[in-house]
């Protein structure tokens, strides 16, 4: 049995977000639309396009997570709505234009250097260990499968097989049977205030904000324990 703590508290399991946490999504995402976008040859401002393209992004991929439309079809809205002068009405048109955004956004895929300080860490400590995320489940195993975290064989539990998505209790009580622990004892660590700190304290979780670049403000975050790189969660015991 483990003797780990976390500030105090006896802890049997972590669960990491994935994207901005594990996974550098918005290295990718920032890099990949930039290399898209020198062949599309839009008219205006590169800077604009990406900060359109990102804004986009967010709204859509929430639409997702709050299953109002499928996977597939944020993509179509996210596409359209970026080029609205190209004709993209057939599904098989916008989907074989967003193709071409993702072989740039997959090309520049990585995970962040201290992610796999902090797995070795964490396994080191005997914690059983979960990715808990909002997104498509094959697609962000693929992130997995095709970065360092490969390597640590970690479980991925993706909204689109739960029973809901974070900040929903039911996503965290998911992931804390799946891997062995109760909630109370279980430590979420991610980028998102509202999605993976609320959300884990709704579900009786600790819950820790990695906030890499002083994205939220101290008045935001009173009460919270944030850090600034994944090496910064040590396991006492
Ligand atoms: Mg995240």
């Amino acid at each position: 049995m483990t003797t780990a703590t976390w500030l105090g508290r006896p802890v049997e399991g972590v669960l990491f977000d994935l994207d901005d946490t594990l996974f550098d999504h918005r290295g990718a995402a920032d890099r990949g639309v930039r290399a898209w976008l020198s062949g599309l040859e839009l008219d205006g401002l590169l800077e604009d396009h990406v900060e359109r393209w990102a804004t986009l992004e967010a709204f859509h991929h929430e639409r997702f997570q709050r299953r109002e439309i499928s996977h597939a079809d944020q993509r179509r809205a996210r596409i359209r709505a970026f080029l609205p002068g190209w004709d993209l009405a057939d599904d098989a048109l916008a989907d074989d234009t967003f193709a071409g955004y993702l072989a740039c956004y997959r090309a520049a895929w990585s995970a962040f250097a201290d992610a796999s300080v902090a797995l070795e860490r964490a396994l080191g400590a005997g914690l059983a260990v979960g990715i808990l995320t909002n997104g498509e489940q094959r697609i962000q195993e693929t992130k997995v499968q095709r970065t360092t975290l490969a390597s640590y064989d970690v479980p991925v539990f993706a909204s689109s097989s739960l029973p809901a998505a974070k900040p929903d209790a039911r996503a965290f009580h998911h992931a804390c049977a799946a891997i062995g622990a109760e909630p109370a004892s279980v430590v979420m660590v991610g980028d998102s205030l509202r999605h993976d700190v609320r959300g884990a304290h709704g579900a009786g979780l600790a819950g820790v904000l990695i906030d890499r670049v002083g994205r939220y403000r101290p008045d935001e975050v009173a009460g919270v324990t944030r850090i600034r790189s994944l090496a910064d969660l040590r396991w006492a015991s």
